[in-house]
Order: structure tokens, then C-alpha cells, then sequence
């Protein structure tokens, strides 16, 4: 670890987390270059929703760059670009009956945040933007501004200034609708909170803590945003890509943002953000926001094969049954330990086991990992296990995985 401690900037968070030099992967099996073993419930913060060196992604990749495919192309027209689209409007857009424009934002899920945030600003012609407690949206400069909590502060940076942060639904217990809240600052006119350009807004906040908001709230979300004429933009870039059961995590709600932030898992693991907009917000000049690395052809043939799993409903049957298992475990974990007073809370196969006792969850994390297994915590004060394992995870190591954590918390508690 040597290198890393003299070279590595202080800024370096997971290698601290899982102190190992991992080398190779595959599916849901991480190995270290000592040969240690570690079942994956983290799945690259939900980046490899279709497993490690997916074969059928490696395949297509492998004959790709075999025939001198192209790499780099800026933002040409290539057939890997070709293919990623077309298949992307059969398999996604119109099963679904969802108009949208595609905008390759870059490399990672914050540079489609910060496409979002620019291209409501600019079509509504208002300078805030609505954003929730414990939201995360990224931490470049305009990502961060929406970005609810305050470890990733604000103190120097004066991003937070057109933003306003309003409760998520629950923050202030079942019983308080958040969206009564919300209109009536929007339309009291003492409030001080202006018109915003735009609400955005996790359907489930992954790095708060998995935070599930209700079908109702997002109904009534949209309800009000179509009222005020506000645009609603749904972050699905954890979240999205199958981790609820269906492609799109806003589905369930059966709602229709006007855009959708959409990175991590949708590259198959390799590095994209695209934005999907209502085809009349596409207000673009040729041009005018655009970059280096916006759509790398890799990304997009790897991209091309996870749709495949869309062309049926296999995928979404399997984060059913398997997220079904994962409630029924950690339900069964947390009524063993009555003592850690945990919650239990999640939705097809993203879950966050919340435990109050101060910093168990880090040493729960750690714990795991000592005995072969990655999974990490989230929360404003990293409170919540968060349990991300690839959708693709065979039963038998999920329910491996489990039987970890509860020997984990076994030996913590004795
Ligand atoms: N939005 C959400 C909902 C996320 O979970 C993340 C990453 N955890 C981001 C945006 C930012 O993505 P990236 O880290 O790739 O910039």
C-alpha cells in the first residue's frame, strides 16, 4: 500500500474502506492480488448492476477492438454510437412509450447532473433549482450545489447560492407530506424561495442513506412541477438501470420527468452519463455544450449488450425474487439483534440497514470485509449499511453475503 500512501492524494476514500490491491473480478467475486476472495455488495456503487467482466460485454468488446473499431470520437456519428441509440430507442424508449432526446454528457454521472442543471437554467430562464435533504447528485461545482449534506460543505465555494433545499418525502416522519410543504413555499409569497428552473430529485437516495420516496410523493412531485411549470428532473444515476425491478426507477410511479440523469450502470461498467430530455427542452446550439470524452465508443458497444437484458422481462422477475430475499434477511438479521434498534428500508435489490449506535456501521463494513466481503455505508453519518450487490448475483452467494454479515455482527456484539 506503500505507493498509494506516498502518491495518492489524502482525498482517496474506498482504498482506506477495503485496504487490499485488488487486481481481477468476476460477477459478484472481487479478488485481491494476495488471492483473497470478497463477494461484492457494493457492485462499484451500482456501476456493475450486470456483474464484473460481464462475458457477453467482454465478447462484444474483445471483437470490437479486433476489427480497429474506433475508440475516440468526439461527438462523431460512429456505428458503436449508432447501435447504442437505435437499440436504446427499441429496447427502452418506445416499449415505454417515453419520448426523450439522448445528450452524452461525458464520462461520469455528475457531468450529465451539470448538463441538466445548465439546460433547465437556460430553457426556463430562472437561476434556481429545488433540491432535498440528503440528496446527492455529484461534487463538481454544479452537482454539488444540489447536494444536501454538509460533509461535502460549502463554506468556500458559494455553489449553493441558487439552490434550495427542501424535505425529502419522510424527513420529517410518515405522517408529514413534504409536497404540501413544498407549494406552499412555491406559492406563498412570503416564503423568499423563488420559482426554481427545476426540482431534482432521487427516487430513492442511494448516498443518503436509501431513502425511499413513496409512489405518492413522486405523483405529487410531478403534479406540482406540472402546476408551476417547473421542470422535473429525475437523478437515476444509481438507482436506475434495473436496480428497482424496472429500467427507469421513476416506473413504479408511473411518472414522466421532463429529463432523466442516467450514468454508472448504463455503460455496463465503462464510464457514460447521458441526460434524456423532452424533445422540446433540446434548445442547444451545435456546440455550445459539448467536450472531450463525450461518448466513448467502448461505452457504448459495452452499453449496446446490457440492453439485451431489456428485450424481455427476465431481469426485472429476477431483482423481484432476489430482492425479495434480500428484505427477508435482513428483516430475519435485524429481529435477531433487537438491540441495534435497526431499520430496515429498500426496494427491489437496493437496501439500507440503518443502525443508530454511532460508527457500527463503519465497523460492520470493516468487520465484513476482514471476512471477504465489500460492502460500504451511506447516510449523513455513514448510519446505513447499504446493500448494492449486482443484479446478475447468483441466490447462493447472496445468501452467502448475508450469512457474513450476520457472523460479522455476531462477533461485534460479543
Ligand atoms: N447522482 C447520484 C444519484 C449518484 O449516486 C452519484 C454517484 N454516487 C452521482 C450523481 C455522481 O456520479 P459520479 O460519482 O459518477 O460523478
Amino acid at each position: 500500500m506503500r505507493i498509494f500512501e506516498q502518491l495518492e492524494s489524502e482525498v482517496r476514500g474506498y482504498v482506506r474502506s477495503f485496504p487490499a490491491i485488488f487486481d481481477t473480478a468476476k460477477g459478484s467475486f472481487l479478488y485481491d492480488d494476495q488471492g483473497n476472495k470478497y463477494i461484492d455488495f457494493f457492485a462499484g456503487a451500482g456501476t456493475l448492476n450486470y456483474g464484473h467482466n460481464n462475458p457477453a460485454f467482454n465478447r462484444a468488446l474483445i471483437e470490437y477492438l479486433e476489427r480497429d473499431g474506433i475508440v475516440h470520437g468526439l461527438d462523431k456519428a460512429t456505428v458503436a454510437k449508432k447501435n447504442f441509440l437505435q437499440k436504446f430507442y427499441d429496447t427502452i424508449l418506445a416499449p415505454r412509450n417515453l419520448e426523450y432526446k439522448v445528450q452524452f454528457t461525458g464520462p461520469t454521472g455528475t457531468n450529465a447532473v451539470e448538463t441538466a442543471l445548465k439546460l433547465a437554467r437556460m430553457v426556463k430562464r430562472r437561476s434556481t433549482v429545488i433540491s432535498f435533504t440528503n440528496g446527492y447528485h455529484g461534487l463538481t461545482m454544479g452537482s454539488l450545489a444540489v447536494t444536501g449534506n454538509n460533509f461535502y460543505r460549502d463554506e468556500f465555494f458559494g455553489v449553493r447560492s441558487n439552490t434550495a433545499f427542501m424535505p425529502y418525502d419522510g424527513y420529517f416522519g410518515k405522517d408529514v407530506n413534504t409536497i404540501d410543504y413544498l407549494r406552499r413555499f412555491l406559492t406563498d409569497g412570503s416564503s423568499g424561495v423563488d420559482l426554481p428552473a427545476a426540482f431534482i430529485v432521487e427516487t430513492v437516495q442511494g448516498e443518503g442513506g436509501v431513502n425511499v420516496a413513496s409512489d405518492e410523493w413522486l405523483q405529487g412531485l410531478e403534479a406540482l412541477s406540472r402546476e408551476l411549470d417547473i421542470l422535473l428532473i429525475i437523478d437515476d444515476i444509481q438507482v436506475g438501470n434495473g436496480r428497482t425491478g424496472t429500467f427507469f426507477s421513476f416506473e413504479r410511479a408511473g411518472i414522466k420527468p421532463d429529463m432523466v440523469t442516467l450514468s454508472k450502470s448504463v455503460g455496463g461498467g465503462l464510464p457514460l452519463a447521458l441526460l434524456l430530455m423532452r424533445p422540446d427542452l433540446d434548445q442547444w446550439k451545435p456546440g455550445e455544450h459539448t467536450g472531450t470524452f463525450r461518448g466513448n465508443n467502448l461505452a457504448f458497444v459495452a452499453a449496446t449488450e446490457a440492453l439485451a437484458y431489456w428485450e424481455n422481462d427476465d431481469l426485472s422477475e429476477a431483482v423481484r425474487y432476489k430482492g425479495a430475499i434480500m428484505k427477508e434477511e435482513l428483516d430475519r438479521i435485524a429481529a435477531k439483534f433487537p438491540d441495534l434498534e435497526s431499520e430496515v428500508r429498500g426496494v427491489g435489490m437496493v437496501w439500507g440497514l440503518e443502525l443508530p449506535r454511532t460508527g457500527f456501521a463503519g465497523e460492520l463494513s470493516k468487520e465484513c470485509f476482514e471476512n471477504g466481503m465489500v460492502i460500504e455505508t451511506a447516510g449523513a453519518d455513514d448510519q446505513v449499511l447499504k446493500f448494492l450487490p449486482a443484479l446478475t448475483i447468483e441466490e447462493e452467494t447472496l445468501r452467502e453475503g448475508f450469512g457474513i454479515i450476520e457472523k460479522a455482527i455476531d462477533t461485534l456484539l460479543t
